[in-house]
């Protein structure tokens, strides 16, 4: 895809599972590693900010860069909502001598893995149990009933890829999570 190229980290899981908060924490941890900004075509929450925590598309505009191939991966995350990864963006970062780090769903994930086999590894974060999950969602606030529901449908969905990651991280104290992660990354990308 690129004459520059760096190594890939993939963090994936149900949202909720604190799975966010274990990557801004490799982030400040790593500092050759960079965040991909996806693409999607969800509104902008309040506390958001457009080409920092995603490009906010339109649903034409991103189908649009579908149709012209730009898209590394993409998903219908929820229904109606579509996130994914442009290949300007890995691009824009390796070329910059970094290495990436990917907070996407499940399936996005295994793509990924796909395209870049040997450049990347795939990190699994899975909250203590479903009910556990639906508290911390509900916790969070951020969401109407309706999405509400829809995001714990997801999780349990998403729950039955656990196998097909090649690490797993169980997020029931924090602290652990985090330095489990960290040791993940820290063994996976060497000196770099
Ligand atoms: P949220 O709407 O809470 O920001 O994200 C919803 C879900 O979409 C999360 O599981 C997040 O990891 C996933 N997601 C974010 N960006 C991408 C992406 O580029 N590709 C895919 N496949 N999923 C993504």
């Amino acid at each position: 895809m690129s004459q520059f190229s760096g190594k890939l980290v993939i963090v994936a899981g149900p949202s909720g599972t604190g799975k966010t908060t274990i990557v801004r924490h490799l982030l400040v941890v790593f500092p050759r590693l960079a965040f991909s900004i996806s693409a999607c075509s969800r509104p902008a929450r309040k506390n958001e900010i457009d080409g920092e925590d995603y490009y906010f598309l339109s649903k034409e505009q991103f189908r649009e860069k579908i149709d012209k191939g730009e898209f590394l991966e993409w998903e219908e995350v929820y229904p109606g909502s579509y996130y994914g990864t442009l290949k300007t963006e890995v691009e824009r970062l390796w070329k910059a001598g970094r290495h990436v780090i990917f907070d996407i769903d499940v399936k996005g994930a295994l793509n990924l893995k796909k395209y870049f086999p040997k450049e990347s590894i795939t990190i699994f974060i899975e909250p203590p149990s479903v009910k556990a999950l639906e508290q911390r969602l509900r916790d969070r606030n951020t969401e109407t009933p309706e999405i509400l529901e829809q995001r714990v449908n997801k999780a349990k969905e998403e729950l039955m890829y656990v196998d097909k990651f090649e690490k797993v991280v169980q997020n029931i104290e924090l602290q652990k999570a985090l330095l489990d992660t960290e040791t993940i990354v820290r063994n996976f990308l060497g000196d770099n």
